[in-house]
């Protein structure tokens, strides 16, 4: 394809974006199809050198040129959602009609920011969110917004939150003498005593939030959590208790459904009864368990959750969309006026028609709805729904496997889809130790990705799995480079340590790769 005289898309170019969008997809696809392991063995340093051979102020000779360096040094090398042996992270394989919808999105490249700007694609967004309200039970009145992630709509949660309780009249007890005008009370000074309650295995995204709404360096507090990794919530009463006896203002609690870690749900209705007497925000992060809501099997889990506030849901995880597609969903539109900020040259306030801006903390904005109606309209709420139950249950014969073989350890039963498990050295050494280098060691060989992270102290292996064609025998065939992997490391330190016999034993224990 020669370089086009005018690169800009109009009826004039359209064969050239038809064959540039073919060409690209054809070439994404053929990658795709012939892509046998999760990622290439390709190092950082090899990768680096590769894009840094590009030189961005000389363009290639054409379009295909373009597409084949980039073939050279991203497909290639990509790492693949769509294989059974990508286990490391909350990344989906992604329905077809939704990769449609991103190009079409761009092809018309609209902003869901004004009326003036969108017209039906705000109609299609406000349905998509008055329909996620509905699912998660919310009454009329309901409304939210798209965001590009979990940590965005959090944030835009708890910025809703925060001004609601900077509004809400003081009800501390204590407060009442000395702040009885009420108003008297400045807003910073008012922040500074904020308080959000969220449990020790909540996401970080929520200090973050914290972080930028400018509260309190430790306005966020740690609500324990039971065995399954549940906020505790008679620990919750009595910390907002607490809370109130410090003069401080508990501005919210943020209950998670679906840690990333161990899949745990907060007891939702029981968290959203202490909230409620207590006059403060629940907010859910449902980021991961969202997809829950599309369940047969699995809607019960989510039980409480129409009591919340507001609740994060991310499609781009458990509904099967491309990155980004996120929501936050509050159970009163009202509140999210405190995002609204008119500019007379964008949406002045008399505007008869919705503009999607006044609700959000974003001004251009991508029709990232797109993908999820399309997704909705072609395969249906009930098929996400059965896919996620086919890696729930994949998730528990994976953990039954892994407890039954003394090879392993299983650290706790899967609430979801992810499953952690350690390795077990049979010479007796500590499996701590061995579970960086294992990750490593796998990601390393190219065959498969793995997650590691630390679970009350303990390091562990993860695996998070959401893609319903995986099966068993892919999941033990990852144990098993786990297992080969652990020999392999054992046999190499025990080979390093021989060959430094001299060498203190503190500094030959230790597993390195
Ligand atoms: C993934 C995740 C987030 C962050 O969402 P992003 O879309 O990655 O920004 C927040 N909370 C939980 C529980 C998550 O699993």
């Amino acid at each position: 394809m020669n370089s086009p005289a005018d690169p800009l898309l109009h009826s004039g170019t359209v064969p050239d974006l038809m064959r540039a969008v073919t060409t690209a997809a054809a070439a994404g696809a053929a990658r795709l199809a012939e892509s046998t392991t999760s990622h290439s063995i390709a190092t950082h340093d090899e990768l680096a050198g590769l894009v840094r051979s590009v030189d961005l102020n000389h363009p290639a000779a054409d379009f295909d040129q373009a597409l084949d360096e980039l073939d050279a040094l991203w497909l290639r090398h990509a790492v693949w959602f769509h294989l059974p042996r990508t286990t490391a992270h909350l990344n989906c394989p992604v329905a077809v009609p939704a990769v449609a919808a991103e190009a079409l999105a761009a092809t018309v490249n609209t902003s869901v920011d004004t009326w003036d700007q969108s017209t039906t694609a705000t109609l299609i967004e406000r349905r998509l969110l008055a329909w996620t309200a509905e699912q998660i039970g919310f009454p009329a009145g309901a409304d939210g917004m798209f965001t590009p992630g979990g940590t965005m709509s959090t944030l835009q949660a708890l910025l809703l939150a925060r001004d609601e309780a900077l509004e809400a009249p003081s009800t501390s007890p204590a407060s009442l003498g000395a702040d009885a005008s009420s108003g008297t009370e400045s807003r910073p000074v008012r922040a500074a005593r904020l308080r959000i309650l969220a449990s020790a295995e909540s996401h970080f995204s929520v200090r973050t939030a914290a972080r930028i709404l400018g509260l309190d360096e430790d306005a966020v507090l740690t609500v324990p959590v039971d065995d399954g990794g549940r906020m505790r919530p008679r620990q919750l009463r009595a910390l907002l208790e607490e809370v109130r006896a410090q003069n401080l203002i508990p501005m919210a609690v943020v209950a998670t459904a679906g840690t990333t870690d161990r899949g745990a749900i907060d007891p939702l209705s029981t968290i959203a009864f202490a909230c409620q007497e207590h006059g403060t925000w629940l907010h859910v992060d449902a980021a991961y368990g969202g997809g829950l809501l599309t369940s047969r099997e699995h809607r019960h889990l989510l039980t409480g959750i129409e009591l919340a506030d507001s609740v994060t849901i991310d499609f781009h995880k458990t509904w099967f969309q491309p990155v980004s597609c996120s929501a936050v969903i509050v159970r009163d539109a009202r509140t999210l006026r405190h995002c609204t900020h008119h500019a007379a040259y964008l949406n002045p306030a008399d505007t008869p028609e919705p503009n999607q801006i006044d609700r959000s903390l974003q001004t251009t904005r991508r029709f990232d709805a797109l993908k999820l109606w399309l997704t909705l309209r072609t395969v249906g709420a009930e098929r996400i729904g059965e896919m996620l139950d086919e890696v729930i249950a994949l998730a528990g014969e994976v953990a039954e496997a892994i407890e039954r073989d003394s090879r392993f350890e299983l650290v706790c039963d899967p609430a979801l889809s992810t499953v952690l498990f350690r390795w077990l050295p049979a010479d007796g050494s500590a499996p701590d130790a061995m579970v960086r280098a294992i990750r490593r060691r796998i990601w390393e060989s190219g065959r498969a990705t793995v997650a590691e992270t630390v679970v009350g102290d303990r390091p562990c292996l993860k695996f998070t799995l959401l893609n319903p064609n995986a099966t068993r025998s892919d999941l033990l065939a990852v144990l098993e480079y786990v297992h080969e992997a652990g020999l392999d490391l054992l046999s190499s330190s025990s080979a390093a340590s021989s060959a430094a016999s001299s060498a203190p034993a503190s500094e030959i224990t230790e597993v390195t790769v």
